[in-house]
């Protein structure tokens, strides 16, 4: 297949003008045969890797989805774009699967859907052979390992597949795998010899930022009414907050629903799709909220506590700006949830489990208290090296922290830790030493009697969340260690030791955004554009949305089966008058311009009349 017919395919059958990173090279891969493993972001078009390629191979395509919910979602987009396309699974009847598999027999489909569990059935596997497969895609192909979080043990049944099927090519897709989930993929799947693409993990399109958490809530109500024709997830660490939070929204006028495990099946789908559909605006979730959202447009992810890890973060966030267009990541930051996390990690009885907890807490304090760029240190996170030049996205980069003459407050603070080595004999962890600075009577002061040193109650000018934020910089300094041991112990380094000896000049960073309002709007980055950035006339856009809630509500389908938010917003700012200029837009194939080319280009023509 020559890349220049997959390029008019793109085109014709999806509308876009350009394959995105690695997607060519994959389907060329696969095309030819090979065996293949992807791994790409979140929003990295995963998806069309195997749909377009199904136009043009021989035989059917076979993709296993994890995800029941989505299969019709994704068949009907596949209806809208023109590419025959079924699924089968547990939420069909018994006559429905017959006639969809007659229709297969026929060959009348290009791709089927199928879960899992349905394919294990002892009767499919053998229909299977004579359906024509021509390549078998695994897509959330991480659901096979163990190792990974969204584990399902069905998963582990597709490796009889490839001696079911022993010539067809496999393509697994993943957009989670750390290098051992990466192994094991490949080993379960059987895989030969695969072409193995790995895409960078960075999200130009998300905008990233800390704040200090202060009344939470009101910190979420006034964003939310900043954003007011936006949707996007609040992530919360528990149920009860994601119910409370959620409950309270709608009490201020803004429709959301909670999601969390504790809810019903059926409650759980009904949440997903009012938002999937746009009858709510925000959800409130508990990290149960995942892999299932294909929600292109959700234009920011908030972090009500402090998530758990770095992985775990960046896949949050990463349900944002699926679409490229510009989305925010905001994590509200308190010292108070650092304490319970710590007290929670405290309560675990297997040790090793408690020393990875600590460690993963470390670094995802280590995230937002740095002052560094954002995504240098999330990608960091993946063995990936970021130059912050490239970023131009994230809080610290677009308006860097202040730093303060912070060489008295060092000099107290290493002070401190050294008098009490050299009284009690052993080194103490970083709340001991803060409480020891700022006057406490705890029961161990008392106990080592380190009321009695020099050094106790000398950092009064400062409250204790700021001198944990002092003492974790002066670790980031290199002027103290601590060990990620039970209690982790604080110690001098020799350079601390000599910033302590010889007075030397410490800067330290103000501490994040000392909050009095809680705003969240700040002029600086409202004038930069944005990476994935499409300017437009809004109050179109705004017509054009309503246009497609009314046309997906006709066809019983989510908003961005009719028309993603990159075509609304480049017909907003193009103004397409006839049917030429509209098939310029993004994600307008031939299928889609005949359908509903008229339709816009009418709401369009009427609107410029009257503007
Ligand atoms: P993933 O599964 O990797 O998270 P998806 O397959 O859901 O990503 O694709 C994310 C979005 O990107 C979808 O809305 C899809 O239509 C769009 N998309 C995919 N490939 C392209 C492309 N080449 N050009 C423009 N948009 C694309
Ligand atoms: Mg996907």
């Amino acid at each position: 297949m020559k890349s220049r017919d997959l390029s008019a395919i793109l085109k014709q059958s999806f509308g876009f003008d350009s394959f995105r990173t690695l997607q060519k090279e994959i389907m060329e891969d696969s095309l030819a045969g090979r065996d293949v493993f992807a791994l790409l972001p979140t929003g990295g078009g995963k998806s069309l890797c195997y749909q377009l390629p199904a136009l043009v191979r021989t035989g059917l395509t076979l993709v296993v989805s994890p995800l029941i919910s989505l299969m019709k979602d994704q068949v009907d987009a596949m209806d809208a774009a023109g590419v025959p396309a079924t699924f089968l699974n547990s939420s069909l009847d018994i006559e429905e699967c017959r006639r969809r598999f007659d229709k297969l027999e026929k060959g009348e489909y290009r791709l089927l859907y199928i879960a899992p569990e349905r394919l294990m059935l002892s009767g499919f596997l053998n229909k299977l052979r004579h359906l024509g497969v021509g390549l078998v895609a695994v897509d959330e192909a991480h659901c096979i390992s163990e190792w990974g979080h969204d584990f399902r043990p069905e998963y582990r049944h597709l490796a009889t597949l490839r001696e079911l099927l022993p010539e067809v090519p496999i393509l697994a897709l993943t957009a989670t795998a750390t290098g051992r989930v990466r192994e094991d993929i490949i080993r379960q799947l059987r895989l030969k010899d695969p072409a193995v693409y790995i895409a960078s993990f960075n999200r130009p399109n998300l905008m990233y930022r800390v704040l200090q958490k202060n009344k939470a809530y009101a910190q979420v109500l006034e964003y939310l009414k900043d954003h007011s024709s936006q949707c996007g997830i609040i992530y919360c660490q528990s149920r009860k907050t994601a119910e409370t939070v959620s409950k309270k929204l709608n009490e201020d006028g803004i429709r959301s629903c909670p999601y969390h495990a504790g809810l019903g099946a059926s409650e759980r789908t009904r949440n997903q799709d009012l938002f999937l559909r746009d009858e709510v605006r925000v959800v409130c979730a508990t990290v149960a909220f995942g892999m299932g959202i294909h929600k292109p447009n959700v234009r920011f992810v908030i972090h009500y506590d402090l998530p758990k890890n770095i992985e775990g973060y960046y896949q949050e966030t990463g349900r944002a700006g699926r679409d490229g267009l510009p989305a925010e990541c905001v994590l509200l930051f308190g010292a108070g949830d650092t304490v319970k996390y710590s007290i929670f990690i405290e309560q675990k009885s297997d040790p090793r489990e408690q020393e990875l907890a600590r460690e993963q807490l470390r670094q995802i304090v280590h995230y937002a208290e740095n002052s560094t760029c954002r995504r240098v240190i999330l990608l960091e996170y993946f063995g990936e090296k970021f130059d912050a030049k490239e970023c131009g996205a994230c809080d610290n980069c677009l308006s860097p922290r202040e730093k303060f003459d912070g060489t008295l407050a060092a000099q107290k603070f290493l002070s401190c830790v050294f008098r009490i080595q050299e009284k009690s004999g052993f080194s103490v962890g970083l709340n001991h030493v803060v409480e020891v600075l700022t006057a406490h009577a705890t029961e161990k002061i008392k106990r080592w009697h380190h009321e009695e040193l020099s050094t106790y109650g000398i950092g009064k000018e400062y409250g204790r969340p700021a001198w944990l934020e002092i003492g974790r910089e002066l670790v980031r300094l290199g002027l103290l260690t601590q060990k990620a041991q039970k209690f982790s112990v604080l110690e001098l380094t020799a350079e601390g030791r000599r910033v302590l000896v010889q007075r030397v000049p410490v800067s330290l960073t103000e501490p994040l955004v000392p909050v009095t309002r809680p705003s969240f709007v700040s002029r600086s980055w409202q004038a930069k554009s944005r990476p994935g950035e499409i300017s437009c006339d809004e109050t179109l856009f705004e017509r054009l949305r309503q246009l497609r809630k009314r046309l997906a509500d006709e066809r019983n389908v989510p908003a961005y089966i009719v028309f993603s938010d990159v075509s609304l917003r480049q017909m907003a700012r193009d103004r397409p008058k006839d049917k030429r200029a509209f098939r310029n837009i993004s994600g307008v194939g031939e299928k889609k311009l005949e359908n509903l080319g008229d339709i816009f280009i009418s709401e369009i023509a009427e609107y410029c009349g009257t503007h």
